[in-house]
């Protein structure tokens, strides 16, 4: 599934957020300790090997919504976005967090050039964020910062599951402007 909306191609895919080599940076759902885990943290710190657990020391501990970039080492990707997703039921405004992330993420991403973003969806595995209110608002904050995206010009959503997958793209077309 893809759309292009103000001149970003925006898309959702099934796959494994480690292996998007065609993507300039790649985002973590990290932990607050930037440190290996599970999950999608897990999988980014096994390919990109021990040189990116010891750049993020420099940078840990980050706070819910907060989001810092690092370089990808062994990784196929120039950068790594490292953002924590609220616990659900435990970090409040879980919302409000969970769109920082995808804010800041972007905010990262402008800084440093990037021109294609990969992102996993944040929060929804061990942190137990429900899966649609998490792509509503991540769809919701992306479209209302695509007006002031200036390098970024490609946005991918890397779902785990192929039900995941097939939601994101039902809302990606609900969601997305009726004239574009
Ligand atoms: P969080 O702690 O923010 O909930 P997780 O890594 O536990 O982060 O999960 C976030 C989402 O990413 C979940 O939907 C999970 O199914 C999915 N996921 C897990 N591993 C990968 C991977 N290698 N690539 C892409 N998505 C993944």
């Amino acid at each position: 599934m893809k759309r292009v909306i103000k001149g970003v191609t925006l898309e959702c895919t099934t796959g494994d957020i480690s292996k998007q080599p065609d993507m300039d940076a790649i985002v973590n759902a990290a932990n607050a300790q930037l440190r290996i885990g599970g999950g999608v943290a897990g999988a980014i710190h096994r390919a990109a090997g021990p040189g990116l657990e010891e750049e993020c020391r420099l940078w840990a501990p980050i706070r819910p919504g907060e989001a810092v970039i690092t370089g990808a080492h062994r990784l196929p990707n120039r950068y790594v976005i490292h953002c924590l997703g609220p616990v659900y039921g435990a970090d409040e405004p879980a919302s409000e967090l969970l769109a920082s992330c995808y804010l800041n993420s972007l905010r990262r991403a402008e800084e440093k050039g990037v021109r294609s973003v990969a992102f996993p969806a944040i929060s929804t595995g061990a942190f137990g964020y429900p899966i649609e209110p998490a792509a509503r608002i991540a769809f919701t904050t992306i479209f209302q910062e695509l007006p002031w995206l200036s390098s970024v010009k490609h946005i991918r959503f890397v779902l785990f599951s192929e039900a995941d997958h097939r939601l994101h793209s039902k809302l990606l077309e609900k969601m997305s402007p009726p004239s574009e």
